[in-house]
């Protein structure tokens, strides 16, 4: 396929090379030039999307996402997808989608988990919204940079999805931390307390695949000093964006919001910017219990 790829960053880069490496051709754009092997590189986004069969967007958030579509849309060609894999609002999504559709343009918000590990190794999940149609023709790309793409439904559908699982994993965290935290100060083996809720009811995949507890569990960020990973900033990124959608779905996330709050603090007060999110740990370990 002739492929744009728009945001060649620690994400879009590996995603490229990884669809360049399958064959594909493809013309890359992003605001700071970089050096992948057989990309031809565009002088603007304009230029990276003109007569492509599939555009790829992977950027910061969904201003910056809004912007790009608003530019490149005019110059796709008719039938073209505009495939964007950025995490951004549900609310961008759609108006991207949207504006794609009035244009003759197909349209995808494919969101991805599995981080820059699994961009580099071909291995993301992707969360896919946007029609049928559009579906099959990214199909095959999905199945070069990831290993599963699952279709959730139209339009937003996987920004949505991807929030509610980035809801569950902070909040997972930030339980998963605090009890650990708590059973140090009881006194317990941090290893023998792993071995529990590993294997009960408490168990879940902050514990029992990223345990925050250095030399407990499998190799995590908490056994490098807690780099990331998955930084606490990107955390909060995604844990805003799931506040944003509980306001305009009007939906009750009480603890959703209590996760934003401390990632907040975590983030924008503390040492927390730049930390892996399992970080969280020692930071409930080094306080007291607050009145
Ligand atoms: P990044 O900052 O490394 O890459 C973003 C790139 O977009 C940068 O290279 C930047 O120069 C470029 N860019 C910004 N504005 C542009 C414009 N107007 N035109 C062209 N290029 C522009 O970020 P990343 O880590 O690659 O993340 C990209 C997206 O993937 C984000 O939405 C992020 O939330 C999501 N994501 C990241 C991870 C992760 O672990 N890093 C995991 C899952 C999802």
């Amino acid at each position: 396929m002739k492929i744009g790829f728009i945001g060649l960053g620690n994400m879009g880069g590996p995603m490229a090379r990884n669809l360049l490496a399958a064959g594909h051709d493809v013309t890359g754009f992003d605001l700071n030039r970089s050096d992948i092997d057989g990309l031809q590189w565009a002088e603007s986004a304009r230029e990276a999307a003109s007569d492509q069969d599939v555009v790829i967007t992977m950027l910061p958030n969904g201003a910056i996402l809004r912007s790009v579509a608003a530019d490149i849309i005019p110059v796709m060609r008719q039938g073209s997808a505009l495939l964007d894999c950025s995490t951004v609002d549900v609310d961008s999504a759609k108006a991207v989608a949207a504006d794609c559709q009035a244009a003759g343009l197909l349209a995808l918000d494919a969101p991805v988990s599995g981080g820059i590990g699994g961009a580099e190794a071909g291995t993301l999940t992707f969360m896919v919204g946007g029609s049928d149609d559009a579906f099959a023709l990214a199909k095959p790309l999905f199945d070069i940079m990831g290993q599963k793409a699952v279709h959730c439904g139209e339009s937003g559908a996987g920004q949505g999805a991807k929030i509610c699982n980035n809801m569950i994993l902070g909040i997972t965290m930030i339980g998963t931390c605090e009890a650990f935290a708590l059973a140090e100060k009881l006194g317990l083996d941090a290893g023998k307390v792993f071995d529990v809720v590993s294997t009960s009811s408490g168990y879940s995949w902050t514990t029992n695949a990223y345990c925050p507890v250095p030399g407990v569990g499998p190799v995590s960020p908490a056994d490098r000093d807690y780099q990331p990973g998955f930084a606490a900033e990107l955390m909060l990124k995604d844990l805003r964006l799931a506040q944003q959608a509980a306001e305009s779905a009007n939906a009750d996330t009480p603890l959703g919001q209590a996760a934003t709050n401390l990632y907040e603090t975590f983030v924008e007060r503390e040492d927390g910017k730049g930390r892996d999110f399992s970080a969280m740990l020692p930071r409930f370990a080094g306080r007291n219990r607050q009145s």
